[in-house]
């Protein structure tokens, strides 16, 4: 895959977002503070620093975008522009020397009063110390600042700083913008929709397809719910040698559970229309989920889809992966006599 810029990533997470951002920059109708509010994978760090270097561009484009090749274009993207001012917490709190670092170039603002951009990321994680400077800074706007808090969820943030800030909610990417943005990066088809469902951005994707990780992934689903499907008792057998050797942390088990519903996701969408094979998640197994949607109710096919659904509150509850699989086939073909 190849790597797309920051402002081509913004755009195609959020253009109306980009367009909005771009029209308030070029009018001079920038607010003082934003808050952020977005998921991880809704682009919500890429916009802010696509804001950052349309404030700083030398060379805007004649869309109104920032260039991206321009010394302070560069120098933003690489995080070394000494008026973009960035706290991207790595651990479960902003540290003491991240806050250190806000307050004096808070105070440094207020000196200098030139153009100056403040991005924190998941300032939900802020401590009330940090939240209070912050605060201070909100309320007595000076000279030529702007600041982009930023956090994934905003029912977490202080009523204080939701009250001073304004509000920019960020939806969710659309599979359609997600398929698109796989294809470009050379996905292969048959892995595309699957992809869809299992995250929301081109980099998460990425992460998936490292090693060839969801082809082997999609092949050994797939022959297990092919089994399955056909009521063959050595589907349990695959759980041991196909299906956990997958998986070697929760992170992946969870994937890979996430996987067998959209198996028996793939048979209920055809039980009431015809699925196009690049809308299936298991294309190469296609005649199965065709026929065991034909043979079975949608009662049946929902009773599954419940059984595999559950497996992830139980891979929560610290319940074996292997056990959890085991218990799901057998309940599973059970169904199928
Ligand atoms: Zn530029």
């Amino acid at each position: 895959m190849t790597e797309e810029s920051v402002v081509t990533t913004a755009q195609r997470l959020q253009p109306q977002l980009v367009t909005h951002f771009m029209k308030l920059i070029q009018t001079n109708r920038l607010a003082h503070a934003y808050l952020f509010n977005g998921a991880d994978g809704t682009g919500r760090q890429q916009v802010a620093r696509t804001v950052a270097m349309r404030l700083f561009c030398q060379n805007v484009t004649a869309e109104g975008l920032p260039c991206g090749v321009c010394a302070e274009c560069r120098r933003i993207m690489a995080g070394d522009h000494p008026d973009v001012v960035t706290v991207i917490p790595d651990g479960q709190r902003i540290k003491v020397d991240q806050v250190r670092y806000l307050k004096a170039e808070f105070t440094k603002s207020a000196v200098e009063g030139n153009q100056k951009i403040f991005i924190v990321d998941q300032v939900d994680r802020m401590t009330t110390s940090a939240a209070n400077s912050l605060l201070k800074f909100i309320e007595e706007p000076v000279g030529n600042t702007v600041a982009l808090l930023l956090t994934a969820n905003k029912n977490l943030i202080l009523p204080t700083i939701l009250s001073r800030t304004q509000i920019v909610d960020f939806l969710r990417v659309s599979p359609q913008a997600l398929t698109d943005a796989l294809a470009k990066a050379d996905v292969a088809p048959s892995q595309r929709y699957l992809l869809t469902t299992l995250t929301e951005s081109v980099g998460a994707a990425q992460e998936l397809t490292t090693d060839d990780w969801l082809k082997t992934a999609q092949t050994a689903v797939g022959q297990w719910f092919a089994a399955c499907c056909a009521g063959d008792e050595r589907a349990f057998v695959r759980v041991q040698t196909d299906l956990v050797p997958l998986a070697s942390n929760r992170d992946r088990q969870g994937v890979v559970l996430d996987m067998l519903v959209q198996a028996w996701h793939d048979a209920l969408r055809q039980q009431t229309a015809t699925v196009d094979q690049d809308a299936l998640a298991y294309p190469q197994v296609a005649k199965a989920s065709q026929q065991v949607a034909q043979r079975l109710s949608i009662d049946q096919l929902v009773a599954i889809m419940t059984l595999t659904l559950a497996t992830r509150s139980q891979l929560a509850g610290n319940i074996n992966f292997q056990a959890i699989l085991e218990a799901l086939t057998l309940q599973i073909l059970a169904q199928m006599r």
